[in-house]
C-alpha cells in the first residue's frame, strides 16, 4: 500500500512537471510571437506628493495583451523573459513606448514631469545600450533628466562592483537611478554610499503594516533617515491606506506611489490624471 502511494505521488509529480514544462514552452513561443504582433502595452502608475497630491512622476509598467489569454501581468512573463534573454528586447520596447508617450504628452502641453522605467542589470552589460538610449532621447526630444531607471536592490547588490561601473555610465548621460524594492536585497551600506544612485524606493512589504507594526515603522523611518544622510531622494511604493500616507509624510517621505492614489492606468486615464494633478 505504501509503495502504491509513493508511486501515485511520483506520477502526480511527473504530470505536474510535464504540465509546467509545456506551459513554459507554450508561453515562451507565444512571447516570441508577441514581439512581432506588438502585444506589449505600457501602463503608467502616478507618483504624487503625499499631501498636495501633485504629480511628481510616473512609473512605466508593462502588460501583455494576448489575443486569447487576455491581459497578462509582468510577474507571469518577466521571469521567463529574463531566463531566455528576451528581457533585453522587451525592456527596450517599453523604453521606446514609454518615452515616446512621455514626449507626446509634453508636446500637447501637459507636464508629465518624469518617467521611471524598470531595467534589468543585464541590459547595462549590452555594449550598445548607452547609444540606444541616447539616440532614443534625442529622437523623442526628451531630456535625460526627465527619465529615471529603476533597478532592484537584489540585482545591484548581486554584483556591486560591476553595478558601480555601469551606473556611472548612466550618470554620465544624465539619467538618474532609483533602487527598486529597497529593503529586500541585503544592501551593503559601504556600497550604498559608493553607488551613483539618486533615490531609494521603499519596498511595499515594509509599507503594508505601518504605522501599527512598530518594527516595520522603525525600519521605514531608518530608511528615510538613511536617505537624508546620504542625500538621496526617497519614495514609498505600495501605499494603499491613508494612515500609511500620513505616517510617511510625518516622517519626511513625501513622494508616494500606490493604489491609494492610483492603480497603474492606461494612456488615456493617465492623461486625465496629469491634467487633474498638475
Ligand atoms: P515594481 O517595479 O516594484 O513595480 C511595482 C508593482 O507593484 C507593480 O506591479 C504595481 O502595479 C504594484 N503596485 C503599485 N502600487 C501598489 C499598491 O498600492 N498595492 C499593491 N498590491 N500593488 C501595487 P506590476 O505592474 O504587476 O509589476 C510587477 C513587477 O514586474 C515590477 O515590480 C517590476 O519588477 C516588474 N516589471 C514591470 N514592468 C517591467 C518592465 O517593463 N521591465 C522590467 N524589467 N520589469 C518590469
Ligand atoms: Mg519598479
Ligand atoms: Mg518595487
Ligand atoms: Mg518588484
Amino acid at each position: 500500500k505504501a509503495k502504491q502511494n509513493t508511486r501515485d505521488r511520483y506520477s502526480f509529480y511527473d504530470e505536474e512537471m510535464t504540465k509546467k514544462a509545456y506551459e513554459r514552452i507554450f508561453l515562451e513561443t507565444e512571447m516570441r510571437k508577441a514581439f512581432e504582433k506588438d502585444e506589449f502595452v505600457v501602463y503608467f502608475q502616478p507618483q504624487v506628493h503625499a499631501k498636495t497630491k501633485i504629480l511628481t512622476g510616473m512609473e512605466a509598467l508593462v502588460r501583455w495583451q494576448h489575443p486569447d489569454m487576455g491581459f497578462i501581468y509582468p510577474d507571469r512573463f518577466i521571469p521567463l523573459a529574463e531566463s531566455t534573454g528576451m528581457i533585453i528586447k522587451l525592456d527596450r520596447i517599453v523604453m521606446k513606448k514609454a518615452i515616446s508617450q512621455f514626449s507626446r504628452w509634453k508636446k500637447s502641453g501637459l507636464e508629465p514631469k518624469k518617467v521611471s522605467i524598470n531595467l534589468t542589470m543585464t541590459q547595462l552589460a549590452e555594449g550598445d545600450f548607452y547609444k540606444f538610449i541616447k539616440e532614443l532621447l534625442e529622437y523623442e526630444n526628451v531630456s535625460a533628466s526627465e527619465v529615471e531607471f529603476e533597478i532592484t536592490e537584489r540585482e545591484i547588490m548581486g554584483n556591486p562592483d560591476a553595478s558601480i561601473k555601469a551606473l556611472e555610465k548612466l550618470n554620465e548621460l544624465g539619467i538618474s537611478v532609483a533602487i527598486d524594492d529597497f529593503g529586500t536585497g541585503y544592501s551593503s551600506l559601504t556600497y550604498l554610499k559608493r553607488l551613483p544612485i539618486n533615490k531609494l524606493k521603499i519596498d511595499k512589504s515594509f509599507i503594508d503594516n505601518i504605522p501599527k507594526d512598530l518594527s516595520d515603522s522603525a525600519i521605514v523611518k531608518t530608511i528615510i533617515n538613511l536617505c537624508e544622510n546620504l542625500e538621496l531622494q526617497v519614495i514609498a511604493e505600495g501605499v494603499e491606506e491613508e494612515n500609511q500616507n500620513d505616517f510617511l509624510f510625518e516622517n519626511n517621505c513625501e513622494d508616494i506611489q500606490g493604489f491609494l492614489f492610483s492603480h497603474p492606468i492606461n494612456v488615456k486615464d493617465m492623461e486625465e490624471f496629469i491634467k487633474k494633478h498638475t
